[in-house]
């Protein structure tokens, strides 16, 4: 069998819920749209279930999916609903839809509701991708108290630079977001996993945790607080000494220097790992770290191996515990949750 192995560590993920739910003090909502950031959303779900305030996904399909799995947890939709007839389902299985522009607004009004709707209504506060203009706010939201359908508003918006320390654009968004705000009432939300970990003052109501709960630090680097919930890893499965001055892989990008003993591990791009990771990334062959040399092939690479005693059978971690995954986001020009995200052909395999 191939030897690409994920290990998910679900005490890693429930240590990392309760820490992030301890930092931002209030409730917090784990997001685990797309298949929990490649981790398995039906599994991460169950083994949060009884410590989440809620779940948070992208579409009426992937909550349908948890509820049909035996997830009873509030579910928000963070996008809200794409067509006016899946309201229907949102009332069928008791979701939170966010409501994040006009149509929506409407189609949820039209509505013929079997039970009251706790709606969340999103503000572009400044990030200009989704969401009522601050002026145009406190219209959308009166329009939704006055309907008897609507059970409760929670105001929410989103953060374009948490992440950022140069940027001063979030201080922006939350004045924006707090006149647009004067005088409704009701909970807020406005933290995704860096505002909750850089602005106290963004915490409000409910955080809304992603890439941190699966134990990648949001600012880049590490965050001793976290844990990595995914190991990726596979073995050596060929080696060879090489002299001086030889090609290896594809293009024949990259030169030995000195005689260097390579080893080919059986992880590629059609794996979801990088295709851009260039010679020099971070990998580590049992708990010492090594590098890839080379270009990413669709279903190997290469790496260097020490002199000694590294060989065939070897394991190999690509991210987790001894690579950080930040280390290789930012070796290949990307961020850690499109490298989670992409995992695909590994085996996973689920630890309690
Ligand atoms: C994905 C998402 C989050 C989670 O963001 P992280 O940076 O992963 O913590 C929070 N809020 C919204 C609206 C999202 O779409």
């Amino acid at each position: 069998m191939r030897p690409l192995n994920a290990q998910i560590r679900l005490d890693n993920l429930r240590h990392n819920y309760q820490t992030l739910k301890n930092i931002h003090g209030n409730k917090l909502l784990a997001v685990v749209k797309a298949n929990a950031y490649g981790h398995g959303a039906v599994r991460c779900a169950h083994a949060l279930a009884d410590m989440a305030d809620g779940f948070a996904v992208a579409s009426i399909e992937e909550a349908v999916e948890l509820r049909e799995n035996g997830i009873e947890n509030p579910i928000l939709l963070l996008e809200g609903v794409f067509e006016a007839k899946e309201y229907a389902l949102v009332d069928q299985y008791r979701l939170w839809p966010a409501v994040c522009s006009q149509w929506q607004l409407e189609a949820l009004l039209h509505h013929e509701w079997q039970a009251p709707v706790k709606v969340w209504l999103k503000m572009d506060s400044g990030m200009h991708r989704a969401g009522f203009f601050p002026h145009n706010y406190a219209a959308a939201y009166t329009a939704l108290k006055q309907n008897p359908n609507v059970a409760e508003i929670v105001k929410f918006s989103h953060f374009a630079c948490a992440d950022d320390p140069e940027s001063g654009m979030t201080e922006i968004q939350l004045e924006a977001f707090d006149l647009g705000c004067e005088g409704l009432e009701g909970e807020e939300s406005l933290a995704n996993s860096a505002a909750m970990l850089r602005f106290p003052e963004a915490r409000r109501d409910w955080g809304r945790a992603g890439i941190a709960l699966y134990g990648a630090s949001p600012l880049g680097g590490s965050d001793e607080r976290l844990k990595p919930v995914m190991r990726l890893s596979t073995r050596v499965f060929g080696e060879r000494v090489l002299q001086p001055h030889s090609p290896v892989g594809y293009g024949a990008v990259f030169y030995t220097q000195k005689s260097t003993r390579v080893g080919l591990i059986a992880c590629g791009y059609a794996d979801g790992y990088p295709r851009h990771a260039p010679t020099g990334t971070p990998v580590a062959v049992g708990t010492h770290r090594s590098r890839l040399i080379g270009r990413i092939s669709m279903d190997m690479m290469t790496i260097e191996l020490d002199v000694s005693q590294e060989g065939i059978g070897d394991e190999v971690e690509l991210w987790g515990d001894t690579v950080n995954i930040n280390e290789v986001a930012a070796a290949a020009g990307t961020i850690a949750y499109e490298l989670l995200c992409n995992v695909k052909r590994a085996k996973f395999t689920y630890y309690e």
